[in-house]
């Protein structure tokens, strides 16, 4: 299918373990090493990672700096290099992480956010093209991923049109959420060096502003999304944030590839972030994990049904239905716990309910890595009402703990979670189609009596979901096809010029 390895150049604004905010940076760390070591009798791709260095990730080995042509100045970007492992199924590849380093850009206290994220960004992009040709390495493909690398295709098609170091590269841009467009004022165009032209709804224009997301989405040779039912619903009005569009014009080169987890990192067979390791013929031992995790978060240690909730608290992840339900669920025998951070709105809303029913309610406003895979081990059903999700990592990660998701079928979630029918025993978990909150608590009823009144079913249903597989394997094979696809669509050198 291949005939030879990639060389594949992945840009993210965020990857794990150097920094994360969301699910982006959990793609961005884990899909480089499942394309490291795929295809060609397992010899992988060389595949490099290149990120922006934030002022947290810690200083390490300088490999270059350049200047970098920016707004009728030059900027000096430094590369420093790290690197990632790649375990993957038994087999090992050291990845090139560059970082790109900028004091006035990157050194600041979050990671976004700012007001001149238009510059941040643009220099992001710019100084990963000047870098290329200082590394001597000139990729096939270069794996755009959101907003924040929407100017490469763009740049590649514009300024470095004519360079011949560059034309041959291909680009695929990945949607991972469609609401973060990066749109910016007009003066965005001076930004990215390019002139009034681009002022055009057949250009970057986008109701009045400047899109990073559509210049991506218009420049890039192929585009795709992480799951199919998302590639889908962002090309109608109702679900396509005004992209839709546009998304239908290229419609013929969008893609939905699910996103994969790391079944090395998420592992409850061997991760040491829990009490007791288990896998699906241990269950049994799950149940420590609930104890353990009750006595953390401060709640009566009991064997009753744990729900958990893992999320950015923000509109996207349906927690207004959760507050919508919170009297009734609450009546219920059971245990809930919180772990999230976003607005303000929603952090005081779960501190009021936890204030309410303080030996019901477990509760912890942050970001906590470890906790997460606690409550992932401890819990018994985790929670995922989004209004919309491209493709969600929470439930595969949930799955993969046997902690039994209870979904809205929209995006990724219905392209993961089926519901389980106690007929067949199929089935991975417990969801809803209309966004209610009545139709929420039914599934969530329908969770917690089975659990409740029949055991042997409910051991059946861990086991279905600890034996799916969301690793990469197959959705990387996938991209790699992708990728293929985008360097023979690419336009000869002939057509660009
Ligand atoms: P999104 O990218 O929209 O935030 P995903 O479900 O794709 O949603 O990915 C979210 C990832 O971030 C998951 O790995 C989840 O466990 C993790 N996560 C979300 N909130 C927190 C938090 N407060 N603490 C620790 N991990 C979190």
């Amino acid at each position: 299918m291949f005939d030879r390895p990639l060389k594949i150049l992945f840009a993210s604004s965020e990857v794990v373990p150097f920094a994360k905010t969301g699910g982006l940076a959990d793609v961005s760390g884990s899909l480089p090493k499942a394309l490291a070591v795929t295809g060609h009798d397992n010899m992988g791709n060389d595949v490099r990672i290149v990120m922006p260095r934030y002022q947290h990730i810690e200083a390490c080995c300088y490999k270059t700096d350049f200047p970098v042509p920016f707004l009728n100045r030059f900027e000096t970007a430094i590369i420093r290099e790290s690197a990632i492992e790649s375990h993957f199924q038994e087999k090992r590849k050291t990845i090139p992480v560059y970082l790109v380093d900028n004091y006035h850009y990157f050194y600041r206290d979050r990671m976004y956010m700012f007001d001149d994220e238009a510059e941040r960004f643009a220099f992001f992009c710019r100084a990963v093209l000047e870098m290329l040709p200082r590394l001597d390495w000139q990729p096939d493909v270069i794996h755009c991923n959101d907003w924040q690398c929407g100017p490469i295709p763009l740049f590649l098609k514009t300024h470095y049109r004519q360079n011949p170091f560059y034309n041959r590269i291909a680009t695929v841009f990945t949607i991972h959420n469609l609401q973060y467009q990066g749109n910016f004022s007009r003066e965005a165009l001076k930004i990215l060096g390019l002139g009034e032209e681009f002022f055009h709804p057949e250009k970057i224009e986008f109701f009045g502003s400047v899109s990073f997301m559509k210049a991506g989405i218009l420049y890039a040779d192929l585009i795709n999304t992480v799951s199919r039912t998302y590639a889908e619903e962002i090309k109608h009005p109702e679900t396509g944030e005004r992209m839709d569009g546009i998304l239908r014009k290229r419609s013929g080169d969008i893609y939905g590839i699910l996103n994969g987890i790391n079944y090395h990192e998420f592992n409850p067979g061997t991760d040491q972030r829990i009490h007791r390791n288990y896998d699906r013929f241990s269950i049994a031992n799950k149940k420590e994990n609930k104890f353990a995790l009750q006595k953390t978060i401060g709640l009566p240690v009991r064997d009753v049904p744990v729900v958990g909730l893992i999320s950015r608290l923000v509109d996207q992840k349906g927690i207004d239905l959760v507050s919508e339900i919170i009297d009734d669920m609450m009546s219920e025998d059971l245990q809930f716990i919180v772990l999230g951070s976003g607005e303000k709105y929603y952090e005081d809303m779960f501190k009021n309910i936890k204030t309410r029913y303080p030996e019901k309610v477990g509760l912890y406003i942050g970001f906590n890595a470890v906790l997460a895979q606690r409550i992932y081990a401890g819990a018994d059903m985790f929670m995922m009402p989004s209004r919309f999700e491209p493709c969600g990592l929470g439930q595969m990660i949930s799955l993969r703990y046997g902690t039994i998701p209870v979904v809205r079928f929209t995006g990724g979630l219905a392209d993961t979670v089926s519901e389980y029918n106690t007929a067949t025993g199929t089935g991975n978990g417990f969801g809803f189609s209309e966004y209610s909150g009545t139709e929420l608590l039914k599934a969530l009823r329908r969770a917690l009596h089975l659990f409740r009144e029949q055991p042997e079913q409910w051991n059946q249903l861990v086991r279905n979901a600890m034996e799916q597989d969301f690793s990469w394997t197959r959705s990387g094979v996938e991209y790699l096809q992708l990728y293929q696809e985008a360097m023979s669509r690419h336009p000869s050198v002939q057509k660009i010029a």
